[in-house]
């Protein structure tokens, strides 16, 4: 757990956020700030800051965080109509909350590329 990190505070149960999923490794929370019908944040248990910390002792978990995707699209109903997947990387990549996460966003045509 990082200090200050605001993801691992809600991994570790200190928010009142409700989990879609989790496993050992993985945990899937809604986004606060919904920009699509459907807007869920796939991440890690395991604090990394972004995709750029991700190594080959990562592998296996980077393969969970793909797979966990299209268990939570199936759970969420948005894997035949489809979705959209975006990381956030560093300050010009828009990322806000230095923890790892995936987003996915569907429920509707999500059109741009930025979020
Ligand atoms: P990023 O810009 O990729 O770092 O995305 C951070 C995302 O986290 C944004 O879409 C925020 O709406 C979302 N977010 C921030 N705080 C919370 C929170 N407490 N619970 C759920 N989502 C959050
Ligand atoms: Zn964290």
């Amino acid at each position: 757990m990082a200090a200050g990190c605001i993801f691992c505070q809600i991994i570790a149960g200190e928010t009142a956020t409700e989990f879609i999923y989790q496993d050992e490794q993985v945990v899937v929370f809604k986004d606060i700030n919904p920009k699509a019908p459907v807007h869920v944040l796939v991440m890690p248990k395991e604090h990394i800051n972004s995709l750029n910390e991700l190594g080959p002792e990562h592998n296996q978990l980077a393969g969970t965080l793909l797979t966990t995707i299209v268990k939570v699209a199936q759970q969420l109903g948005i894997k035949e109509s489809g979705y959209k997947t975006i990381i956030n990387t560093g300050r010009e990549g828009g990322q806000l909350i230095d923890h790892l996460h995936i987003h996915v966003l569907g429920g509707k045509k999500v059109s741009g590329f930025a979020i």
